[in-house]
């Protein structure tokens, strides 16, 4: 059941995704050729944005993020390796020039969204 660990098209995805857009910035998704295969990539902006669920990326200090009580080493060995690759796909992108936004999906789906949203906006358009 849990062997396909990516999750395309998830909720907060797809939020974020149809903020940007409707804010007016064009971008592709899952852009295959960067490493790990980027959610949402604004070329003209150089940045990527990466939108984790809680869970499988091990946010820390976050509710979701915590581990189930049944099968912890199991689960705990697959969170880590899913962080040492986002750390290491982050740090490729950034050698390549990209700048990283990651947005936690817990910061998308609280009341705090809406502010959550603009400040990314703003980040993307900072600079290119
Ligand atoms: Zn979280």
């Amino acid at each position: 059941m849990m062997a396909a660990v990516r999750h395309f098209d998830t909720a907060p995805e797809l939020k974020v995704r149809s903020f940007l857009h409707r804010a007016g910035f064009r971008f592709r998704v899952h852009v295959k050729n960067l490493p790990g295969r980027p959610d949402v990539v604004l070329r003209r902006y150089r940045a990527v944005v990466r939108i984790h669920g809680c869970f499988w990326h091990g946010h820390e200090g976050c509710r979701k993020g915590l581990l189930p009580s049944t099968n912890r080493d199991f689960w705990s060995q697959k969170i880590k390796r899913n962080r040492a690759r986002d750390q290491r796909t982050g740090r490729e992108l950034q050698a390549m020039g990209w700048r990283v936004l990651t947005v936690w999906e817990c910061d998308v789906r609280t009341t705090r969204a809406p502010f959550v949203l603009r400040r990314l906006a703003e980040m993307v358009a900072a600079s290119s």
